[in-house]
């Protein structure tokens, strides 16, 4: 199969679906490839979640730089999309004096960068804003700006944007190679179709340096840094309502302690160099390492509630910064990559920077129109009581409760099949609607669920997956399996 383009899009993390939205605001075909089964299968959908304000990074890097920008797009822009996102403020608390010179300079940054309403605060204060700290706390760094966004919610909403506005999504199709064609575009290779395009962008995550080096003579070398979590189930009582910071180091910003919008506490992550950047196991000795550095934080720390375990790989460039824009000595291919934390928080900067480099590249004029979002419904898990009875009357799937521990229903798992970036696998359908994200982790509603995706798509039973590739749930149908057995066994 070949396809022509104007841009093509490698990577449908945060970063290449908040180009893509914008992108589709001009004159243009737009298309985006991932070698995975759907958006944000990276960094993207197994990071903190923290929209951060922008106090961390050096004044003058692009991490910087696109992290205030971004930070201060999310408010507009999670409101038109309907995503999840709260301003619940930060605190990176000092456990020694001796840390108290590290908020300062932290505060120093910030400011430099723009953050406002930055203040350290003492102990007293610290602890009757999140009495179960740790009471030994010297003082705390306060950032009211910081926030809290559903990571991989936010890609899926700009993907469907996207998608609405005319941008064509391309699953499990990993990019093997490029070259050069003789008119100047370039020609991109998967396992079983070829891509040409006028312009070639590198949105790859943590393969990010790998693709760039099949281009660009300047290599550039990737660490893949993994960071592990715990995620305890959803409460009305979580003991912190800020994300809670210790005092950063080298290998990052450390481990922290935050309620998720959705109401469940994020412990984590630690930072682990590895070889393999799809390695995203979680380990005992990781975990453990985990839990020794947030009993620091919270010393009433209880796992009782873990529900489920995760990681992420981080794309850090040793260069040390994001890299972002045209590439020298490649005409028409532009990246965004290395584009590790604040990564989540620039996104949409970043997006709508790039966009605007390459619309000026090829001269793209803008569509006069746009088709507006619709963002879903509210949760059934969130409506009051009336609200859920005028649901039933409008849609008696709404009646069908498919995922108990988180209350989703069956007219929500088709509404999410049905959307313009749909999903596919089991895995897909709890990320757009939580079907699964309970305590008994699908154990109960998986069935159910792939049968919804066989009864929307017309996909047989036995393709459908828990999250693509080779993850069949089923092996085969009791008939068949009769068939293979010798009548007299
Ligand atoms: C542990 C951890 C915690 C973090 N916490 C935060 C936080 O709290 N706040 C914050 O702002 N940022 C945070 N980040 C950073 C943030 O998650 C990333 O910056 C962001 O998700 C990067 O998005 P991306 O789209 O660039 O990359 P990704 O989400 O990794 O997407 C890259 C995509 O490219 C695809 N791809 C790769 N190679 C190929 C290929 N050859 N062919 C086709 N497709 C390919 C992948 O399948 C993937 O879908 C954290 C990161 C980690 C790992």
């Amino acid at each position: 199969m070949h396809t022509e383009s104007d841009i093509l899009i490698i990577g449908s993390g945060v970063t290449g679906c908040s180009l893509a939205r914008e992108l589709s605001r001009f004159e243009a075909s737009v298309t985006v490839l991932d070698r995975e089964s759907d958006v944000a299968e990276g960094a993207t959908k197994a990071n903190s979640g923290i929209v951060h304000a922008g106090y961390d990074a050096a004044p003058g890097t692009r991490k910087a730089y696109y992290n205030v920008r971004g930070a201060a797009m999310f408010p507009a822009l999670c409101e038109e999309l309907g995503v999840p996102w709260r301003r619940n403020g930060s605190l990176v608390i000092a456990l020694n004096e001796g840390d108290r010179s590290t908020l300062l300079a932290l505060k120093e940054r910030g400011e430099k960068n723009g953050v406002k309403r930055l203040e350290i605060l003492e102990r007293d204060a610290v602890l009757s804003l999140e009495p179960s700290l740790n009471p030994d706390v010297v003082c705390a760094l306060s950032v009211p700006d910081g926030a809290i966004v559903s990571p991989y919610e936010f890609a899926f909403a700009l993907a469907d944007d996207a998608a609405l506005n005319g941008v064509s999504f391309r699953f499990g199709e990993e990019v093997l190679r490029i070259s050069v064609l003789p008119d100047g575009r370039y020609d991109v290779q998967t396992r079983g179709a070829s891509y040409a395009c006028r312009v070639l962008v590198n949105c790859a995550g943590a393969s990010g340096a790998e693709i760039h080096n099949m281009l660009s003579g300047d290599k550039l070398h990737m660490v893949h840094r993994r960071g592990q979590y715990y995620l305890l189930d959803r409460s009305d009582r979580q003991p912190f309502s800020r994300t809670v910071f210790q005092c950063p180091s080298a290998m990052g910003k450390g481990v922290l302690v935050t309620p998720t919008v959705h109401g469940n506490l994020l412990i984590g992550p630690n930072a682990e160099d590895i070889s393999d950047p799809m390695d995203t196991a979680t380990t005992s000795a990781g975990l453990a390492e985990v839990l020794r550095k947030a009993v620091l934080t919270w010393p009433g720390l209880s796992v009782r509630t873990n529900i489920t375990n995760f990681s992420g790989v981080r794309a850090h460039l040793t260069v040390d910064d994001f890299v972002v824009g045209p590439c020298e000595g490649c005409p028409g291919y532009f990246e965004a990559i290395g584009i590790e934390s604040p990564g989540l928080s620039s996104a949409p900067a970043i997006g709508a920077e790039l966009a605007g480099m390459i619309a000026s590249f090829l001269k793209l004029p803008q569509k006069t129109s746009t088709v507006p979002y619709v963002p879903a419904p509210k949760p059934f898990h969130d409506m009051t009581l009336a609200e859920r009875e005028e649901a039933v009357r409008s849609d008696p799937a709404y009646g069908q409760i498919i995922c108990r521990c988180e209350t989703v229903t069956e007219a929500e798992i088709r509404a999410a099949i049905r959307r313009p970036v749909g999903a596919r696998s089991v895995d897909a359908v709890k990320r757009r609607t939580r079907a699964g994200m309970g305590r008994c982790q699908g154990g109960f509603c998986l069935p159910r669920v792939a049968e919804i995706i066989a009864d929307e798509t017309g996909m047989p039973f036995e393709e459908i997956t828990k999250n693509g590739g080779n993850s069949f749930l089923l092996s085969g149908t009791v008939s068949s399996f009769l068939k293979e057995v010798p009548e007299h066994e």
